[in-house]
């Protein structure tokens, strides 16, 4: 198959689309691959989703998984081009966290979830864009620059949006057509934000469905690895392969994994579907109430019943946190001395060769959540902060629990607004913490959550709704999602796309 606008049209498949299409031999994984990458060469200096792109590495994968295909050797993702998260280690290809101290980094060592992606087939094209060791919700905080959201504000057109974070640039690349699918972290939101912001699907499963060893990690009780796509049969497909036991990760869990993207069909009828009262927050963009609204009609429409459901403690889940996840990033961040990994400043002696290399390896908002964790760890203040912390959590996580006793899902908004553009919510680090209002308390519990592109607000911005599910039980939270999916007939696309 030749021409440019065959090849184009490529990057528009969905993952099963191309799987089926690869496998009936309708075009090449080389085809399929180097449409992705004219793609990133034309639109990455844009969008500056990608920190490292690794174009004839992709190469070379697709041309064996082509020799696979041949001899009719199918792998779930042979083929497949896919982004991976600069958090995940991968063997030979620089690995940076989105941080200058990592910036000389190269892993000998590949992450298992990325490995568990290889293994089923999948082609790398590159490493994608975030926050600064995932902290931040705007994609601002990494040292390679921010990453831009392919949407555009119909009025204000003009204005550069971010794409939500820390993941951003998975989003932004899954978004823009420059991979099908992407690897994404969440530890308070990060997965599921911006997939909202740029109208695709992310999926955060349950802690310790997908194993965390070989991810840089932020705040280790926290890190969630997750997939993000176009549909939720694609997160579902990559689910698949990403998840699994690892006896690498002492907290990876030994139970099988399902067949998620057959769950996607399953539908809602007899579902019970709680409605989390305290979601409904001051501040919330008004479309986005109206959005829940027609979710919730949707499924009751599709033969659920839906039930108001309490969950008391949200309001303590962000203060959690807050406390939670820098205190064990400032421990996880130790490491970064100076002699072992990534960059090193020369100094004097040890210690100002320690103080050199992190002043100079770590950005302003890293710096403050080291601040702030080694405050509430430390002798005098554990207590007050870090254990009362714990305890908090333990409530939200009995929330949870409790509201799973009368129904099978949560709904509710993923996000209080839409994407906002560079330089809004900057000047006040709690602003942007606010972010994270819906998403952190799934994170603290620990419990599985998808985000699907359910509508736009009146500026033409995708807007998100949210799914939280039973822990462990990922394919009712796929089931619940498609669904809202299927009703939401969600077709916007961004402006800044491959083939537009
Ligand atoms: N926005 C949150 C933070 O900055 C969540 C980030 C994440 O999930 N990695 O901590």
């Amino acid at each position: 198959m030749a021409g440019s606008s065959t090849a184009i049209s490529l990057t528009d498949l969905t993952i099963a689309a191309a799987r089926d299409g690869l496998r009936a031999r309708h075009f090449t994984a080389r085809e399929l691959t180097e449409a992705h990458l004219a793609a990133i060469a034309r639109l990455n200096p844009r969008l500056n989703a990608f920190i490292t792109v690794t174009g004839d590495r992709a190469l070379t994968q697709a041309d064996a998984a082509d020799t696979a295909l041949s001899r009719g050797d199918f792998a779930p993702l042979t083929g497949i081009p896919l982004a991976i998260k600069d958090l995940f280690c991968t063997e030979g290809v620089r690995t940076t966290a989105g941080s200058h101290i990592l910036s000389p980094f190269v892993p000998p060592y590949e992450s298992t979830v990325s490995a568990n992606l290889l293994r089923d087939g999948a082609i790398f094209v590159g490493k994608t864009n975030m926050d600064e060791f995932a902290m931040g919700s705007s994609n601002m905080t990494s040292a390679f620059g921010p990453v831009v959201n392919p949407w555009k504000r119909r009025q204000d057109a003009d204005a550069v949006l971010v794409p939500g974070g820390s993941s951003g640039g998975s989003a932004s690349a899954v978004s823009a057509r420059l991979a099908m699918g992407a690897t994404g972290t969440d530890t308070g939101g990060s997965i599921r934000q911006p997939a909202a912001f740029c109208g695709i699907v992310g999926m955060k499963p349950t802690y310790g469905r997908c194993s965390r060893w070989g991810v840089v990690a932020f705040a280790s009780s926290l890190d969630h690895p997750g997939p993000f796509a176009r549909t939720t049969e694609d997160c579902a497909i990559l689910l698949g392969s990403m998840a699994g036991h690892d006896p690498k990760d002492s907290t990876s869990a030994d139970l099988p994994v399902a067949d998620y993207a057959a769950a996607c069909g399953r539908g809602v009828k007899g579902m019970r579907i709680g409605v989390p009262r305290e979601y409904r927050v001051d501040g919330m963009q008004g479309e986005i109430e109206t959005l829940w609204q027609q979710g919730l009609a949707w499924l009751r429409d599709a033969g659920a019943e839906i039930v108001d459901i309490s969950l008391p403690h949200t309001k303590y889940a962000l203060p959690a946190y807050y406390i939670v996840a820098p205190a064990e990033a400032s421990s996880n961040l130790a490491r970064y001395d100076g002699v072992r990994f990534g960059l090193r400043e020369n100094g004097t002696d040890l210690r100002d060769l320690y103080e050199r290399t992190r002043a100079a390896g770590f950005g302003a908002e890293v710096r403050r959540r080291i601040l702030i964790g080694t405050y509430v760890l430390s002798a005098g203040y554990y207590d007050a902060y870090y254990l009362r912390a714990q305890k908090v959590r333990a409530l939200i996580l009995r929330d949870f629990t409790d509201a799973f006793a009368q129904v099978d899902a949560l709904v509710a908004p993923t996000a209080p607004s839409a994407a906002f553009a560079q330089g809004e919510n900057m000047d006040d680090p709690v602003q942007m913490y606010l972010n994270d209002v819906f998403t952190g308390p799934a994170d603290l519990a620990g419990v599985p959550a998808i985000s699907v592109p359910a509508g736009l607000d009146a500026n033409g911005l995708p807007l998100g709704l949210q799914v939280i599910g039973k822990p462990f039980d990922e394919a009712t939270v796929f089931a619940v999602g498609a669904a809202l999916e299927r009703a939401a007939g969600f077709d916007a696309l961004p402006q800044i796309r491959a083939g537009a």
